[in-house]
């Protein structure tokens, strides 16, 4: 409690005891078919690759249909991931309705959905090497949806500083150059991020947003099935393994691996990429 809040009523704790309520069940929720991704991807064939440097971001391109994997590769780095429909920027991942679907932190099975009005799955996970970390003493998990991404306008707030390395300016010059933009075109389309690898929670006493040293290491991946195709940005957060601070040169800073696969079209013959949401978008004018 603040010192300015009023006192409590007779019942609170009568009101504080009530149990809660899971806001979206997902018994109805569309699932993915795990095993149908697992077959296409043991005829998976890799189609690029790019190296994504400390402090920095790269964008890169995946069919649906096709798997696309981030990997540590020389020590533990965090990686901030943004996704669009390659054909149409507006259509972009939805980090709150995400998180209301599936929770603070994603894991196998877990979708990254779209924004509205499309609001249908741009990916799937289907395999995370750090899915034996669950939820740790402190409340923390990793691969979160509850940040936003690290960017120069709260560094400016709280510090007065201009620092150019954010997750939010790199993935602003990474879709520029890939998308002929200038930063003030791509600013708009920079959004909310999956923070990969990222170790976070909020803190049992005050609610407030920790984050902690990563578990990853090199070797540990994330890999997702592109459910449209998909146009992606990953930046290497210059935080690190985000163990003490970000918006800074200061943590050591390593680089990240994409790689993406084509798969073998029989395998998915039945296999349809999802339609947009089904919403009549009438919203009560007739
Ligand atoms: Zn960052």
């Amino acid at each position: 409690m603040k010192d300015c809040d009023p006192p409590p009523p007779e019942d609170a704790q009568d009101r504080r005891s009530v149990p809660p309520v899971i806001c979206y069940p997902v018994e109805t929720l569309p699932q993915p078919d795990l095993a149908l991704y697992a077959a296409a991807r043991r005829t998976a064939k890799k189609v690029s690759e790019v190296v994504v440097s400390p402090r920095e971001a790269a964008c890169f391109r995946a069919e649906a249909g096709q798997f696309f994997r981030i990997s540590s590769i020389e020590g533990p780095q965090v990686g901030d991931l943004n996704l669009w429909n390659v054909r149409d920027l507006s259509e972009r991942f939805y980090s709150g309705k995400t998180r209301a679907l599936h929770g603070t932190h994603l894991s196998i099975g877990d979708r990254m959905w779209s924004s509205f009005p499309t609001l249908r799955p741009m990916a799937t996970i289907t395999h995370d090497t750090l899915g034996w970390y669950g939820i740790d003493p402190y409340g923390g998990s990793v691969h979160d949806v509850i940040g936003t991404r690290c960017d120069p306008y709260t560094g400016n707030l709280l510090s007065e500083s201009q620092y150019h390395h954010c997750c939010h300016s790199n993935l602003i010059r990474a879709l520029a150059h890939e998308c002929g933009l200038t930063a003030e075109e791509a600013e708009r389309h920079v959004h909310d991020v999956l923070n990969v690898f990222m170790c976070t929670g909020f803190t049992r006493e005050t609610g407030q947003y920790f984050m902690k040293a990563s578990p990853v290491r090199p070797g540990d991946y994330i890999e997702f099935f592109a459910e449209i195709d998909l146009l992606g940005a990953l930046s290497a957060c210059p935080g690190g393994d985000c163990s003490s601070e970000h918006s800074s040169d200061a943590a050591a800073c390593f680089p990240l691996l994409v790689e993406v696969f084509s798969t073998d079209p029989a395998t998915l013959a039945d296999w349809h990429s999802p339609g947009v949401n089904g919403y009549d978008r009438s919203h009560g004018l007739g």
